[in-house]
């Protein structure tokens, strides 16, 4: 079914420039996946040319089969005085192969002139060449006017004669952006609206929470009329972020009424967003809309039967629907719910009254209480899931004993591993070296297990990230790490938590390798 609203989302792009976010390509690859299986229609990589990794990013998102979003590649209209078919910037956006572009060009009269120093006609020639230049190549263009709203409020004409130059010349979208997040929902709505009424293409809104209105701004430019909201997953972006699409998401579904994603996908809202901050390294915050621990906790005390009745009043919509819970009253059947529709994805099938169900919902409240989490490790998830089903089937290897050192010089350091495996009844012995103990025990495990199973010659750690947690009453402080594996075709993460960072480390490794072994390298 088509969306009345389009949700378009820069995670990868506006949201990484927010401070403290930087995704490696394979962050960037995890997150686009979990857009698209989650339904959001335009997932936008990053700016290619702007550097590397975003590039290796495009290169790698073209080789994969993408089953909801559409890829978009973001780049801004040719520099003055070039023509556009010999315009460097093209020539990259271009070699992204995407199916859609999104092109940043001026509104505001004063950015053309002062920032930018071109005459208003040139301004206006490079958005119409740019735009010309890419419906010829093929692509669906979103066509983002910077400043939109700064500009039209000093020179309405001006601003209006660039978007006009956009649509005339093919664009798909014409997106207004209030790029410093200065202005009111009241000033938007009424600018969205002559727009809508003056251009003929469909139109977008792109809003900054400056003001803490980045949300509000977005829904008011839907109520006029946009069709199309660009924003981030937990509102991440540049000085106080983007509009935030976590609330955005569930406000066009439950309280516009209208289609934007997918409506089955809406349960595993608060799941994405503690996703994307697990891979961010941030920590969930628990006073977000919508999907944060206290959005729909409540200070109880009184009996039961009353708290919920009095919660359900206090509540605008029933917190799993959004995959949250109420938290007075956390009851086992919620947490259920969430282990349930975890298995399903990972291809288990659990009766909701199974013992093995509860002892599933169980183990993983009393592993979360111990500092792990299963947002981004699914991996780890699914062997524990596993294990509990199969009442601990037989391991494929273990790790008899291990040993980790470190030597420097003064300038250059290296770890080194060596780990004891058995595979049966053969043991295997190695030693690797690398740049740091994660890396150099990684590198020992799986040189002794490729003997045994050569399908590991194609998986590699990716990523891995450390987090502190704080050590709860008389305990030391733990340490959480969050590893992702790579196959060449997709990624998977897992998780182990530890007093000692090496033996937290351990545990992931252990998993990832396992969980090659059983379900991805057959
Ligand atoms: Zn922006």
């Amino acid at each position: 079914m088509k969306a009345d609203v389009e949700i378009y989302d820069t995670t990868l792009r506006d949201g990484s420039q927010g401070e403290g976010v930087n995704f490696s390509v394979a962050d960037k690859l995890r997150i686009a996946e979990r857009l698209d299986a989650f339904g959001v229609h335009y997932i936008e990589g990053g700016w290619p040319g702007s550097n590397p990794k975003d590039l290796e990013f495009f290169r790698l998102a073209a080789r994969r089969s993408w089953r909801n979003a559409r890829i978009a590649a973001f780049s801004m209209t040719r520099r003055k005085g070039s023509k556009v078919e010999q315009d460097e910037l093209m020539r990259q956006i271009l070699e992204a192969e995407t199916p859609v572009v999104t092109i940043v060009g001026k509104s505001w009269l004063l950015h053309v002139e002062e920032v930018l120093r071109v005459r208003p006609d040139e301004n206006l020639a490079m958005i119409g060449d740019t735009v010309r230049y890419l419906k010829d190549h093929g692509k669906e263009v979103v066509y983002d006017a910077e400043h939109a709203f700064d500009g039209y409020r000093e020179n309405p004409d001006y601003a209006l004669a660039t978007w006009q130059a956009a649509v005339t010349a093919g664009a798909d979208c014409v997106c207004l952006c209030d790029s410093n997040g200065g202005r009111l929902p009241k000033e938007i709505a009424g600018i969205v609206r002559t727009a809508a009424a003056r251009l003929t293409t469909r139109l977008g809104i792109h809003t900054h929470n400056d003001c803490g209105l980045g949300v509000a701004n977005g829904l008011a430019g839907l109520e006029a009329g946009a069709t199309h909201i660009q924003g981030t997953i937990n509102g991440y972006g540049e000085r106080t972020g983007n509009c935030n699409l976590t609330s955005i998401i569930p406000l066009v579904h439950f309280k516009l009424g209208r289609r934007g994603v997918p409506a089955d996908s809406l349960p595993r809202l608060k799941e994405l967003s503690e996703f994307v901050d697990e891979i961010a390294n941030f920590r969930h915050d628990p006073r977000q809309p919508w999907v944060g621990q206290t959005a729909f906790a409540h200070k109880g005390g009184m009996h039961v039967h009353a708290v919920d009745r009095v919660a359900r009043s206090y509540e605008h919509i029933n917190p799993e629907a959004v995959g949250n819970a109420r938290r007075v009253l956390v009851s086992d059947m919620s947490g259920r719910t969430n282990i349930l529709m975890k298995a399903a994805e990972l291809g288990f099938q659990l009766a909701p009254d199974a013992p093995e169900t509860r002892a599933i919902t169980t183990r993983v409240k009393e592993l979360e209480s111990q500092g792990y989490e299963y947002e981004a490790a699914e991996a780890s998830l699914a062997l524990l899931i596993r294990g509990i089903l199969d009442h601990n089937p037989e391991l494929l290897f273990t790790v008899d004993s291990y040993h980790v050192s470190m030597r420097s010089n003064g300038r250059q350091s290296v770890c080194e591993a060596t780990v004891k495996v058995r595979v049966g009844d053969q043991v295997h012995h190695t030693v690797a070296e690398g740049d740091g103990p994660v890396n150099a025990l990684d590198g020992a495990l799986r040189s002794a297990l490729v003997k045994s199973f050569p399908q590991l010659g194609k998986v590699a750690l990716t990523d891995y990230k450390v987090r502190i947690l704080d050590g709860v009453a008389g305990t030391a402080a733990r340490t959480r790490v969050l590893i992702t594996s790579s196959d060449g075709r997709r990624e998977w993460g897992t998780v182990g938590v530890s007093e000692n960072i090496i033996t937290a480390s351990l545990q992931a490794l252990v998993d990832s390798i396992e969980y090659a072994l059983l379900w991805q390298s057959k």
